[in-house]
């Protein structure tokens, strides 16, 4: 029997979770290749349109960085180096490739320390994406060009050309996972939330290692699950917006909820901003898959031009964080942000100042050191915020 067909719904995607290459074992012995990816910049579709499945590299924080630290400086971004950490350990091995990106400096490091690493294991194919990191017309019409170069080295590796129609069709399909995940967010909207923080990070990670025509199915069943479940949670807990590097670890959601809060949305690169937004369908796929992957992602690593104040050009770059706390009825937000990830700590100042200043939210930041022992630490500051929290919501 197929792992696919032994559960369903919530309990397969936290199943897949906690073993993210279950499925992609058994579809590699049947002869489907699977490359690995770096972040969210990175398109999707063309692997599906070529029927590789695409497997998202992730970090473990429970897992002590033992390997990585002979390559990589202790002073980078904490995740990469968890990754790395990961590969020279065996954890990656399924992999048949590997596809980087310019997102940011440590990811691209990674990726040439990676291959270095790994060249005596003979990947079959990689690939560097080079990204822009402005969006103006030229940075457009250079990162089009950027993913012809991908589209043609995946056609090189399987023979296969890709025609316009297979990327529309993938762009499509993608699309769809993307309204289904937008369906599941909207479900923590209730109060109390049909769906837990903790759940919606399982769910959002299961996919980071399946075909999306399955996972769109798993999203399905999920969503029927949840909602024909009985609400699972008191009503009136704190509801708490996440911003952050990445979600890929329940150990931040369950000590808001063990507190008695609940994670009802976030700005993280494995949730909402993967997903927010769809791929337009345009005459020339690529112009409508060049505009989303450097436009729609709203990370830090890509900057866009502004005149105006700099008060004007942070309501500008943060209105949507108001949009999701309004949408979602946040009472206080989380700044949970990896120790180096120079980008987002840059950022950081501003977006407390915004969340702080203009919409009144308590905010806690919290300099993630991607590593599970100190999590004794961040519970007590978890449980004190939550406790503010609740004050803020009792004098309002
Ligand atoms: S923080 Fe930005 S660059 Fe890094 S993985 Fe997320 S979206 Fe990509």
């Amino acid at each position: 029997m197929s792992v696919k067909e032994m559960q369903k719904g919530l309990a397969y995607a936290s199943q897949i979770t906690s073993d993210r290459e279950l499925r992609a074992r058994e579809l590699k012995a049947s002869g489907t290749q699977i490359i690995g990816y770096f972040c969210c910049s990175v398109p999707l579709e063309f692997f599906t349109a070529v029927g590789i499945v695409p497997y998202r590299i992730l970090g473990n924080i429970h897992e002590p960085i033992s390997r990585a630290d002979a390559y990589l400086e202790t002073s980078m971004c904490a995740f990469v180096r968890s990754c790395l950490d990961l590969s020279l350990k065996g954890k990656y091995d399924l992999l048949d490739g590997m596809v980087g990106i310019h997102a940011c400096d440590s990811i691209q490091r990674v990726y040439d320390v990676w291959n270095y690493c790994h060249r005596s294991d003979n990947y079959k194919y990689t690939h560097f994406i080079d990204m822009p990191h402005v969006v103006r017309p030229a940075s457009i019409i250079f990162f089009k060009k950027q993913l012809g170069f991908f589209k043609k080295s995946l056609e090189v590796y399987t023979g296969k050309a890709i025609s316009d129609a297979d990327l529309v069709k993938a762009i499509q399909l993608h699309n769809e996972n993307r309204k289904l995940l937008r369906r599941l967010y909207d479900l923590r909207k209730n109060d109390p939330p049909l769906l837990s923080g903790s759940e919606a990070v399982e769910v959002t990670l299961a996919g980071m290692s399946l075909p999306v025509q399955e996972y769109n199915k798993l999203l399905e069943e999920v969503i029927a699950e949840v909602v024909g479940r009985k609400p699972q949670w008191p009503t009136g807990g704190s509801r708490i917006l996440v911003y952050g590097t990445l979600m890929d670890d329940t150990t931040l959601t369950e000590l808001v909820e063990s507190a008695g809060g609940h994670v009802v949305i976030d700005d993280s690169c494995t949730g909402s901003r993967t997903f927010w937004h769809d791929v337009q369908i345009t005459a020339d796929p690529l112009d409508g898959l060049a505009k989303h992957y450097l436009d729609d992602i709203p990370c830090p690593r890509t900057y866009r031009d502004f005149e105006g104040s700099h008060r004007d050009d942070i309501e500008a770059r943060f209105r949507y964080l108001g949009e999701l706390a309004k949408d979602f009825g946040v009472d206080g937000a989380i700044l949970s942000i990896v120790r180096f990830c120079d980008l987002k700590e840059c950022d950081a100042p501003d977006i407390r100042d915004y969340l702080q200043g203009k919409l009144g939210l308590p905010v806690l930041h919290l300099g993630d050191a991607y590593d599970s022992t100190a999590s004794g630490q961040l519970k007590t500051r978890v449980q004190a915020f939550l406790e503010m929290t609740e004050m803020s919501r009792g004098s309002n």
